[in-house]
């Protein structure tokens, strides 16, 4: 039998390439810049090892230029061109990537940058132009060609003039229609906002004729400056991400104005990690730790997630698969080159390496925020007012799963000193007769302090932990034991202290057992039983619980919704 090949509608196809590949209009730009950084690199690739060719940095960019009355959008560069041929079959062949082609060729040359791969990318101009003309000749020759097309129908290709090596991508945008307007496209503040947000970084200048208004220069002191009109290019992308340059380049201020570059918070970054991985998978990542709350942290509008890039070029705002719920508020990105993006770039194909990179960037935060613990108190302390509740609930949450993540990140009010202590801290300062991490429930520090629960533990010279958050209990239930110690409410039944020979005595005397009784009738419903207690100081009367929640516990479920 012969084996028939596939045959394709191609108009069909590029229809739902154009439409169904992409959820945001404007990341045809990205596209388009994409392939002109690529076709730059082919020269400096090339540059390398071809001594005939010479790069000169200053010789290459990208140009975006619109003109809004005749709604015409440019993006021209100096890349390497197309021949006649490779504009017939990169632009005319749908899902071919010359770009692919060029980077299994050079395989064997280091580092190289090259950002396409699925030979859809430029298709998605015919998303905002109902035509497109490209401009293009190829390095090493003479002749250039004009590829033209409206889209589904076809393409054309006819000799034409160009005075220098590279690409010019013309698009018509489309006129607006009742609910889309295309004509965002032609304006300056938008397209540099776009070039900002997704290609930011791409390594060769994108430049753009900005205008607007200044001072005149010679104005006297004092006086009124008058103003005037100007126009000038400028390069509009940072090109040098601040994740590729060495630690040892940057000051903290450097890392201070990418957080606010990036509106990562509108606070000052409490901490920052960088990191440069190059192990099991090779990424980038600046993380920080904000200062204080977002306000909406605590809500569920709150959307957790760090940038992520691939080779430079943005591909999700909020990849929130990096960050683990319990360490939802930092923020940051990533970059690395070994993902696996699906064909429209804005997600990803598998995530064995996000798996990866997700459980490093864990193990960062927590070895950052432990360090911080450990040699910056005070301004752990203040991390931990502004996000700790977000670790009680990360422990609790997982039932205690991620308890060796977090348990001694926790710290709670003590006793002694009126201080936050880590649950290692009072465990290392623990009398050898103490069992139990004790701990007391209630509303506020003062009210703990009150209660008459405290008073034969404090007695005895333990260190109380005071819980004053609603999930506090909750969440050291979760983690059930810390080094081998047990929690224990001042509230339970047991203690498990020892009391005294003669205390013991007093307390079982039968005498009170009449007066006891009648206590428990009047009080019927409302307690389980009355008895005489050895915990009392200061104190005639107190209660306690006998199971495994608390008082307090009790009282936060029964005022839960069911
Ligand atoms: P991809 O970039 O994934 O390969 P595209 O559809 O974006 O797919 O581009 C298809 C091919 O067209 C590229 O691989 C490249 O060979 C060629 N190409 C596109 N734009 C340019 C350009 N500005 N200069 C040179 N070649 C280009
Ligand atoms: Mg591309």
């Amino acid at each position: 039998m012969v084996k028939q090949e596939f045959k394709a509608e191609s108009k069909r196809l590029l229809e739902m390439m154009i439409n169904s590949i992409y959820t945001q209009r404007e990341i045809f730009l990205r596209e388009l810049i994409s392939n002109a950084s690529d076709a730059i690199d082919k020269i400096y690739y090339k540059a390398l090892t071809d001594d005939n060719i010479a790069f000169n940095a200053a010789d290459y960019f990208v140009k975006i230029t619109a003109n809004k009355e005749a709604r015409k959008l440019t993006i021209a560069d100096t890349g390497i061109g197309m021949t006649e041929e490779e504009l017939e079959n990169n632009l005319g062949v749908i899902a071919k990537s010359g770009s692919l082609a060029f980077k299994k060729e050079n395989e064997s040359k280091d580092g190289h940058n090259i950002i396409g791969q699925f030979g859809v990318g430029f298709y998605a101009a015919f998303m905002v132009a109902d035509r497109v003309t490209v401009t293009s000749r190829a390095l090493g020759s003479g002749q250039a060609f004009k590829w033209e097309s409206e889209g589904a129908d076809g393409y054309t290709i006819e000799p034409a003039e160009k005075a220098a090596v590279g690409t010019e991508i013309v698009l018509h945008i489309k006129p607006n229609a009742e609910e889309d307007n295309y004509d965002e496209f032609l304006e300056e503040y938008r397209l540099r906002a776009i070039v900002k947000k997704y290609s930011d970084f791409i390594r060769y200048p994108i430049k753009m004729d900005v205008s607007g208004q200044r001072p005149k220069e010679g104005a006297a002191e004092g006086e009124t400056p008058e103003f005037e009109a100007y126009t000038e290019e400028q390069t509009i992308n940072s090109m040098v991400p601040i994740w590729r340059k060495n630690k040892s380049e940057l000051t903290d201020g450097d890392y201070e104005a990418f957080y606010h570059e990036k509106r990562y918070g509108f606070d000052k970054p409490l901490k920052h990690i960088h990191i440069s991985a190059d192990g099991a998978v090779v990424y980038r990542a600046i993380l920080y730790v904000p200062e204080s709350t977002p306000f909406d942290y605590y809500t569920k509008e709150y959307e957790k997630g760090l940038e992520l890039y691939s080779n430079g070029v943005l591909i999700m705002d909020k990849c929130a698969d990096l960050l683990p719920d319990y360490f939802s508020f930092v923020k940051g990105m990533v970059d690395s080159e070994d993902l696996s993006l699906n064909i429209s770039r804005e997600m990803l194909q598998h995530d064995r390496q996000l798996t990866l990179i997700a459980k490093n960037i864990k193990n960062k935060i927590k070895s950052t925020l432990l360090g911080l613990l450990k040699d910056e108190r005070e301004r752990y302390e203040t991390f931990y007012k502004a996000f700790g509740r977000q670790l009680k609930f990360g422990v609790y949450n997982d039932f205690g799963v991620n308890k060796d993540v977090l348990q001694d990140l926790l710290l709670f009010h003590s006793s002694k000193e009126n201080k936050l202590v880590s649950l290692d801290e009072y465990v290392a300062r623990m009398p050898e007769d103490q069992k139990f991490i004790y701990y007391a429930t209630g509303g506020s520090i003062e009210r703990i302090e009150k209660l008459p629960q405290t008073e034969l533990v404090a007695d005895k010279g333990y260190e109380i932990l005071y819980f004053t958050d609603d999930i506090d209990e909750f969440a050291i239930k979760a983690i059930m034991t810390y080094k081998e110690k047990q929690f224990k409410s001042v509230s339970s039944g047991d203690l498990g202290i020892e009391p005294d020979a003669d205390e013991k005595q007093e307390a079982e005397e039968p005498s009170s057992k009449a007066l006891f009784e009648q206590m428990q009738t009047l009080l019927s419903g409302k307690v389980t039983k009355v008895k005489a207690s050895k915990r009392l100081k200061s104190h005639p009367v107190c209660l306690t619980s006998e199971g495994e929640l608390s008082i307090e516990m009790e009282k936060i479920l029964s005022a839960m919704p069911n």
